[in-house]
């Protein structure tokens, strides 16, 4: 009994360690369904097939029987990628069960029992998978029909003294292997959703919702490498103060959202623009022509100048002073300086205005 204990627990541990590898690949892709790309599917069905042969290695031999946990990653290759998945784990998992039976002088009734029982598993799980959604509770109807299946079999080939026991350890650790299996790869997914969550958050402006100085930097640190042309815009709300001033520090923050998202609205996709800081945004643009910069920004100009920001307080006016500085020789940081003393020029001859360092 402890022998049968002892290799099904060893399975268990080979399921999670695997399942947690297999993972990665996954990670930052959108859930696997039977409809996803057919190379994910595949890729699923390889590494569940060959889950179930490292299961099959561990597997505890009773007469001429090799009893294992395989149905568990096969359930689970057909509930995230349906029969493709399946097959294409079942098709693996069997040639290496006959190998095994060729290289070891093994029972033939085992391999024949493995085919069967593969093909029963797969098919009608697969059939299943079409009506039932991905969910726990398919993975336990999956997992009725392998204690069947698995019943059947072992009961065509063992003596009923050990038929008993087996089948209660199998049942027991199949619904308790596969619930926390999938429990384990929610967790895992959560997990990696979470990062990518905390990373655009790390990279995104609290307020405004576009990027941060953060990403802007990295933008900027990218550009000399990646672009031979570009070009940095800097734009600050005119006696921006004042609006607070006026109207309170809410219906300034109000204005903030808005020209952010005209920012956006106005520059190409190609374009990077966050909030560098206050009322500061800063455009990046890689392999931007010297006219496009100017059309650019005076476009912005022209634009905030009209614009009726809503706002708490009702409707306002404000303008930005842009300076903006091109290049296609000079290091980063130079056109930073370039662009911000543009940026100054603007608002010393009166504000309202774009200048383009020369
Ligand atoms: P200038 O035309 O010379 O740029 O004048 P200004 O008043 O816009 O510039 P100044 O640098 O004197 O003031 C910037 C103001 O921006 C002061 C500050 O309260 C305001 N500000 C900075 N960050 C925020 C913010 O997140 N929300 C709000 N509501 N105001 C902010
Ligand atoms: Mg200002
Ligand atoms: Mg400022």
């Amino acid at each position: 009994m402890l022998t049968i204990i002892n290799a099904f627990f060893i399975n268990l541990c080979i399921l999670f360690t695997l399942f947690t590898i297999s993972f990665l690949p996954f990670r930052n892709r959108p859930r696997l369904t039977p409809q996803s790309p057919l190379n994910g599917r595949v890729l699923l069905g390889v590494q569940t097939g060959l889950i179930a042969l490292l299961l099959l290695g561990n597997a505890l031999p009773l007469e001429g029987v090799l009893i294992d946990l395989r149905a568990i990653p096969i359930m689970i290759g057909v509930l995230f990628g349906g029969w493709v998945s399946g097959a294409v784990a079942g098709v693996i998992f069997l040639t290496g069960r006959a190998l095994v039976v060729l290289s070891t002088d093994g029972a033939m009734i085992g391999l024949y029992l493995a085919i069967a029982t593969m093909i029963v598993l797969v098919g009608s799980t697969s059939i299943l998978r079409r009506k039932m959604n991905n969910t726990r509770t398919t993975l336990l109807a999956f997992t009725t029909i392998s204690v069947v299946i698995f019943g059947a079999a072992i009961y065509a080939a063992l003596p009923l003294n050990l038929f008993y026991p087996v089948l209660i350890v199998y049942t027991l650790m199949s619904y308790g292997g596969a619930s926390s299996s999938y429990r384990l790869l929610l967790e895992l997914r959560r997990h990696f959703e979470n990062v990518q969550h905390q990373k655009q958050l790390a990279r995104t402006d609290a307020l405004t919702g576009i990027a941060n100085r953060r990403l802007l930097n990295e933008a900027m640190a990218n550009l000399t490498v990646e672009a031979e042309e570009y070009a940095l815009i800097l734009a600050d709300i005119d006696h921006f103060k004042r609006v607070n001033d006026t109207y309170g520090h809410d219906v300034g923050d109000d204005i903030l959202r808005e020209l952010g998202m005209l920012l956006v609205n106005e520059s190409d996709e190609r374009h990077l623009v966050g909030r560098f800081g206050g009322e500061e945004f800063l455009i990046v643009m890689p392999h931007a022509a010297r006219e496009e910069v100017s059309r650019l920004a005076e476009s912005i100009r022209e634009k905030v100048s009209s614009f009726p920001f809503e706002t708490s307080a009702g409707t306002l006016h404000i303008t930005v002073s842009l300076g903006a500085c091109h290049s296609n020789d000079i290091e980063i940081d130079s056109v930073l300086k370039h662009a911000d003393e543009a940026l100054y020029h603007a608002k010393e001859s009166g504000r309202n205005r774009f200048i383009l360092a020369s």
